[in-house]
Order: structure tokens, then C-alpha cells, then sequence
């Protein structure tokens, strides 16, 4: 059911940026840490996504692109607690629908390796070759098929910029995992993966935004907070700097960003924001990821508790400050 697949990559695949961001969060969910990216002409031309993850045999490579066809949810109950970024099965099927895409992936160095080749939703070939561990996904001529959307793209350097802040979210969320990002063959982008995110930070705004950060921790009985706050007076940020992730997901949530504003309170400059990461761990029983397609958007069972947390920790930590 090509159609299928076609509408679903409506809500799944809107621009490079989206195929980006389901590949790389495919490579998290394989124990990939070391994940590269290589975009050309925006990734309109082609999204290059390889990685060093447990990879796929034969028959799960074929069977990837299947509709629904996740490993990623053996039991219904798991729905529930969800800990892996994917569990739709919809991504691989979707983008192949509107695509030329090359899958190649190995389980084991030095063990045959699998070449699955689609073109527009339709398998091409099947062929056994060589790689290392870990699987290469290769997107060529995104929305060929449906001229319509293809119009709608934005300018290469727009698209360039919709990549790059999704690879950069994914890194403030995974700083254990090293990032290449490469457009036009020019590297834009590298975070270590040493797990230290002051490192991702630096990689995103620089030395000394990096200098200024302050570390925030809080811990409750079901929340643990760790991340790293800028204060505004230093920074050019915008609400869009204030990223909250869950359980390894970056999700946005504006009680959150606002908990953190309102710390400031009276001491917020107007007009101007802090950079904030904030990494919440919590019981996966007390979310639920399965309201939005491209799951940027979460519910909280217990969203109150946790903004009060986030509040207070910052005021302390403001007040620190000033004194
Ligand atoms: P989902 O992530 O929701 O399970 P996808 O369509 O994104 O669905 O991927 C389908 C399946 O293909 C995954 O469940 C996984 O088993 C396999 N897969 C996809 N990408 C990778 C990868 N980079 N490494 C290993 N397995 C992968
Ligand atoms: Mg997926």
C-alpha cells in the first residue's frame, strides 16, 4: 500500500530536516554513538546517514520497509513505556515512498552486509556487499514523485538551517554520541560524544556562551534534572534556545520553557531569553509520547510537579547569582 505510505510521509516527511531527524533518531535507537550526516544542496539532492549502531541482518533489512513493521514494540503494554525515539515503523516505508533510497547495513565487521534499494516506494534490488557494522541510509531526490510538495521547499540555505537545528537539538539530547554534520561536502557541525554537554554547547554557540554556563541539577522523587542554563544578558537567544528533552527526546512543551521564564522573573531583561538544556529523566509510565506523528509534542502526567521543580531550582540558582 504505496498510497499509504505516500500519506503518511505527509505527516511524517515534510522537508529534509524531518528524514534527518527520523534516520539519526533510527541510528540512537540502534546503540549507534558515533553518527554521521552529509547533506547535499540542502539535503534536497541527497541525506547521507550513516552509523555505527547493531546494524540489520537480510531479512530485517527488507522487512524495515514494511508499514508498521517496528521492532521496536514487542508487547502492546510497551506502548506505554515507550523508551526508544521510534515506534510507528512508519519512517523507513514513508521516506522510501517518496524517495530514491539506499539502505546498507551489517550486524557484525567483516559478516556480509545487505543493499536494499527502493525507488519511490518500489523495491529495486536486493543484494549482498560489504560494510562495518552499523547501517548507511542514502536519500536521493527527496519528493521526486510528488512534484507538489517539492515545490514547497524553502531555499537550500532554509533547508541547510532546518538540518542543522534538528542534528543540533538531537546532540544537546545525546551528548554521549559524536555528531558529523556535512553540507556540500563543507562540515558544519561536530559534537564530541564525550558526554559532556557543555561540549555540545560549545559546538553550537560557541566559546564564549560556553564559558558563561551555569549547571543545573534538581531531583525530586520522580523527576531528575540535569542540564546547563546561560544567562540572557550575554546571549542572543530567542524562546527557541530553551530546549527540554525527556527521556533522550528533545519535546517541546511550553509549560516548561515558561517555568523557566518565570524564575527570572522581575530579572529578565526584556526581550531577551537564556539558553537553557534541561535533560528530564523521569518514568517513561508518566509520559505519553503518542499524540503527535513527529512526536515533538508529549502529555505529562504529572507536568505541574515538574515545572515547580524546574522553577524553583532556577530562582535558587539565580539568586546565587546575583549575590
Ligand atoms: P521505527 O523507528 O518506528 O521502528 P522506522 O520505519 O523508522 O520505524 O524503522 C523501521 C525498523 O527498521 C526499525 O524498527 C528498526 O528495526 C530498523 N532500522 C531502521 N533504521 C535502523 C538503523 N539505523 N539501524 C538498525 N536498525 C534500523
Ligand atoms: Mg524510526
Amino acid at each position: 500500500d504505496n498510497l499509504a505510505n505516500q500519506i503518511a510521509a505527509g505527516e511524517v516527511v515534510e522537508r529534509p530536516a524531518s528524514v534527518v531527524k527520523e534516520l539519526v533518531e533510527n541510528s540512537l535507537d540502534a546503540g549507534a554513538d558515533r553518527i554521521q550526516v552529509a547533506i547535499e544542496e540542502g539535503g534536497i539532492r541527497s541525506i547521507n546517514v550513516s552509523d555505527n549502531g547493531h546494524g540489520m541482518d537480510r531479512e530485517d533489512a527488507v522487512r524495515a520497509f514494511e508499514r508498521h513493521a517496528t521492532s521496536k514494540i514487542r508487547r502492546e503494554r510497551d506502548l506505554f513505556s515507550i523508551r526508544s525515539l521510534g515506534f510507528r515503523g512508519e519512517a523507513l516505508p514513508s521516506i522510501a515512498s517518496v524517495s530514491r533510497l539506499t539502505l546498507t547495513t551489517s550486524t557484525e565487521e567483516g559478516e556480509a552486509a545487505t543493499c536494499v534499494r527502493m525507488e519511490g516506494g518500489k523495491s529495486l534490488s536486493i543484494e549482498d556487499t560489504v560494510r562495518s557494522q552499523g547501517t548507511e541510509v542514502r536519500v536521493e531526490e527527496l519528493f521526486f514523485n510528488t512534484p507538489a510538495r517539492l515545490k514547497y521547499l524553502k531555499t537550500v540555505n532554509t533547508e541547510v538551517s532546518h538540518v542543522a537545528d534538528s542534528i543540533g537539538r538531537i546532540a544537546l539530547a545525546h551528548p554521549d554520541v559524536s555528531f558529523l554534520l556535512i553540507h556540500n561536502g563543507r562540515e558544519l557541525f561536530r559534537a564530541p560524544g564525550d558526554g559532556k554537554l557543555l561540549h555540545v554547547i560549545h559546538a553550537l554557540y560557541g566559546k564564549q556562551v560556553a564559558r558563561q554556563a551555569l549547571n543545573v541539577t534538581a531531583e525530586d522523587m520522580d523527576f531528575s534534572v540535569k542540564g546547563m542554563i546561560i544567562r540572557p544578558e550575554i546571549t542572543r537567544a530567542n524562546r527557541s534556545y530553551i530546549s527540554t528533552v525527556i527521556n533522550g527526546r528533545f519535546i517541546r512543551s511550553i509549560p516548561l520553557v515558561q517555568s523557566v521564564l518565570r524564575a527570572y522573573d522581575t530579572l529578565l531583561p526584556i526581550g531577551r531569553y537564556p539558553i537553557a538544556t534541561l535533560s528530564i529523566e523521569m518514568d517513561p509510565k508518566l509520559v505519553d509520547v503518542n499524540v503527535h506523528p513527529a512526536k515533538l509534542e508529549v502529555r505529562l502526567s504529572k507536568e505541574k510537579e515538574l515545572c515547580r521543580l524546574i522553577e524553583e531550582e532556577m530562582k535558587q540558582l539565580f539568586r546565587q547569582q546575583v549575590l
